[in-house]
């Protein structure tokens, strides 16, 4: 079992888990749960970022993302959960490591520009905001693993944990900088050039309507536009039935738009029956079939994928303590692991003394 590669992922603890979590990332964390041995983080010094003010409401957000892993159906027998704040290992790595990354680089990354923007951040967001992308770097590389299953808004997180891998392992570790990127551990680096893991779905947008650019935004736990894993039938009636399609679609005899149409986008991506998807397109083309009747089949189709999830959660919901010894005993786990890389970073950097 232990001879297993290495897997790291994990989540902000700003809200619960939502259906762009589970296309983007956690369908392919539960296929890998047996190739893999899975580190899988709960982000909450991350959290804090955005919501250095509400203390509370990120302590109960890591449990609520506990719950939603269980749910979900990661297994704590095959894998490892754990806090980051409890894990000082990667406290320590993001120092060493904001040495390796100039000031514009880290102004020049575009999920960066992109959070500023869609969530509202102003000019007013802490020095901590922004080096969230080298804790980042940190959470990975203390882990050392070989791939990072995530969805299309971190490539440029993991990017930069390929640049500060690749620059340490050249600094430190004497690895010459026309190394290949598979190689640099079999020369000497201590750190892997970790490879990116994207699904089929690499990006779902919410259900919510364009930006003013006209571009969807992306589901978010920040951007109120989510369906969650734990959303009862009533609640995603809700949200289907408000979602936005065609606007200029007033009644269901006018020809509609498909393309960029998230009510098409969630068919295609949900929705099993192919062939009802590909009629039904073409007849909300031509104006005839109205948005209901296609709101009421995506609804269907949502509640088969969420109903199994939400009811497991709800065992989960009655027994606090096992999510809490579940939290516990990987955070130790991990912190074995972030620590010994720590050691051989130090190591490495001739800064070990005693
Ligand atoms: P926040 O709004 O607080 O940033 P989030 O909804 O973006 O929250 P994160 O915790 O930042 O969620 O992301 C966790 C993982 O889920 C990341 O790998 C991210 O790429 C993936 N993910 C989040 N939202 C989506 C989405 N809409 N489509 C695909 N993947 C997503
Ligand atoms: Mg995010």
């Amino acid at each position: 079992m232990e001879k297993r590669p290495r897997l790291l992922t994990g989540d902000t603890p700003t809200g619960r888990l939502h259906l762009g979590h589970w296309v983007g990332s956690l369908e392919n964390r539960l296929a890998l749960q047996d190739s893999y041995d899975c580190y899988f983080m709960i982000a909450n010094v991350q959290a804090f970022t955005t919501r250095m003010d509400k203390p509370a409401e990120v302590h109960a957000n890591v449990l609520e993302v506990a719950l939603d892993y269980l749910a979900a159906g990661i297994d704590p027998q095959r894998s490892t959960v754990f806090i980051q704040s409890e894990i000082s290992a990667i406290a320590e790595l993001t120092i060493f490591f904001s040495m390796l990354v100039p000031f514009p680089r880290v102004m020049r990354n575009p999920t960066i520009k992109d959070e500023i923007r869609d969530k509202g951040l102003g000019d007013n967001y802490p020095f901590g905001f922004l080096l969230y992308p080298i804790n980042q770097v940190a959470d990975i590389l203390a882990f050392r693993p070989e791939i990072v299953p995530v969805g299309e808004d971190q490539i440029p997180h993991i990017e930069l944990a390929r640049e500060v891998g690749r620059r340490f392992d050249q600094l430190y570790c004497g690895v010459d900088s026309h190394t290949e990127d598979l190689d640099y551990v079999k020369k000497g680096g201590l750190f892997p050039i970790v490879d990116v893991k994207l699904s089929h779905t690499k990006r779902l947008v919410g259900i919510g309507a364009p930006d003013a650019e006209g571009k969807l935004l992306k589901m978010s736990k920040s951007l109120n536009n989510a369906i969650f894993l734990n959303d009862d039938a009533d609640a995603i009636t809700r949200k289907v039935m408000a979602m936005y399609t065609d606007p200029k679609r007033l009644k269901a005899t006018d020809p509609g738009t498909v393309e960029s149409n998230p009510l098409w986008l969630f068919h295609e991506i949900f929705n099993p029956d192919k062939n009802w998807v590909t009629e039904a397109k073409e007849r909300y083309k031509a104006g005839t079939i109205g948005d209901v009747e296609c709101k009421k089949r995506l609804i269907e189709v949502l509640l088969h994928l969420i109903e199994p999830i939400r009811r497991r959660r709800a065992v989960y919901e009655k027994d606090p303590s096992y999510v809490l010894s579940m939290l516990r005993a990987g955070t130790e786990k991990a912190k074995e692991v972030a620590s010994e890389t720590l050691s051989l970073a130090k190591a490495a950097m001739k800064q070990h003394y005693f």
